[in-house]
């Protein structure tokens, strides 16, 4: 079974946790949505960094020493090739943090939930983030912005509102095919992004080995782990 691309075909992608679990990174609901006792949506917020900053860091610096260790799999390396057959119609958008799909040679994506490779400073200063991959083994260790705040993760917390929307709002409406892979469709606004495609139009494929909660707006659902599925699975056509 294969998926064509048409030569008119433009691609937007959407992934989730489940393509980096076959490089050894859970997904929230393989690691029963816990760590240390907490859960993880009462780590990722806004109010738990200004509570309790280390309990953050600690999580996050964790998570870049899981990445570090981690290599992209077949599902990455996949799409890395499938945007090189596809000069100037193929887009990524990741909700991931990790940088697996960079590492497999992707080129044209965002991270809309932010990226564990980077640091921001806590009071919102304007500067941009800046490259920062330490695992920290305390919260004095934590280097500050020039204007004096505290670096904190270059995440989207719980509440936080996601990263380029406007550009994923454009590259949706352009597009006439959405493939959405490893994402439970639980976390919005990502989980509507299938809507917003069939609404122009687009073709819509999730490929997961179990149907994600927003089946019934896709128009094919390929069963199965990404890094089994994906090699193969597009066939582009000239
Ligand atoms: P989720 O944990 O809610 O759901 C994971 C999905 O992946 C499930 O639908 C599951 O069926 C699917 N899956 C599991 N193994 C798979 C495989 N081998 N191939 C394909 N799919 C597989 O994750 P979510 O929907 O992405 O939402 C949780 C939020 O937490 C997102 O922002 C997510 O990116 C973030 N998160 C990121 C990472 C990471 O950066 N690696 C890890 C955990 C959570």
């Amino acid at each position: 079974m294969t998926i064509p691309i048409k030569p008119s075909d433009r691609l937007f992608v959407l992934t989730g946790a489940g393509i980096s679990a076959e490089s050894g990174l859970p997904t929230f609901r393989a690691s029963d949505g816990l760590w240390a006792g907490h859960r993880v949506e009462d780590i990722c917020t806004p109010e738990a960094l200004k509570r309790d900053p280390w309990l953050v860091w600690d999580f996050y610096s964790r998570r870049r020493a899981d990445n570090a260790n981690a290599q992209p799999n077949p599902a990455h390396v996949a799409l890395a090739e499938l945007e090189a057959q596809l000069p100037g119609r193929y887009f990524l958008c990741t909700q991931n943090v990790d940088d697996l799909h960079e590492r497999a040679g992707s080129r044209n994506l965002i991270h809309m939930h932010g990226e564990l490779a980077k640091a921001r400073c806590e009071l919102e200063c304007g500067r941009p983030p800046i490259d920062d991959r330490i695992v920290y083994a305390n919260l004095d260790e934590v280097g500050r912005c020039s204007c004096g705040g505290r670096l904190r993760p270059h995440i989207v917390f719980f509440g936080e509102v996601p990263l380029e929307m406007p550009r994923i709002e454009r590259e949706i409406a352009e597009s006439t095919l959405m493939i959405v892979i490893g994402t439970s469709g639980n976390v919005y606004p990502a989980a509507g992004f299938v809507h917003w495609a069939r609404q122009s139009g687009a073709q819509t494929v999730y490929v997961g080995p179990e149907p994600p909660l927003n089946a019934s707006a896709f128009t094919r659902i390929v069963e199965g782990k990404a890094g089994e599925v994906l090699p193969g699975l597009f066939e582009v056509q000239s």
